[in-house]
């Protein structure tokens, strides 16, 4: 059995169908990574996000997932 090396960073994103746009994630992210699109929703931008997972910890919706890779 092989193990990888890589000690990839998790990666997070939205579920737009449970998010309520409160806005609290945003306020969390150090990575002024989260914002809010024209729908409402949150946004997680991939390219800055470090996968800190802060943003997670304070949704009160549960709105934000990990994203598991295969
Ligand atoms: S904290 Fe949760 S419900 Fe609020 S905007 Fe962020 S993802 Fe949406
Ligand atoms: S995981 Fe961290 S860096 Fe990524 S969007 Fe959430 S709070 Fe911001």
């Amino acid at each position: 059995m092989m193990f990888a090396k890589n000690i990839k960073m998790k990666k997070y994103k939205v579920d737009e169908s449970i998010c309520a746009g409160c806005g609290v994630c945003i306020s969390a992210c150090p990575q002024e990574a989260i914002e809010i699109n024209n729908d409402g929703k949150a946004v997680i931008n991939p390219e800055k996000c470090l996968g800190c997972g802060a943003c997670l910890n304070v949704c009160n919706f549960e709105a934000i997932k990990e994203v598991k890779n295969k």
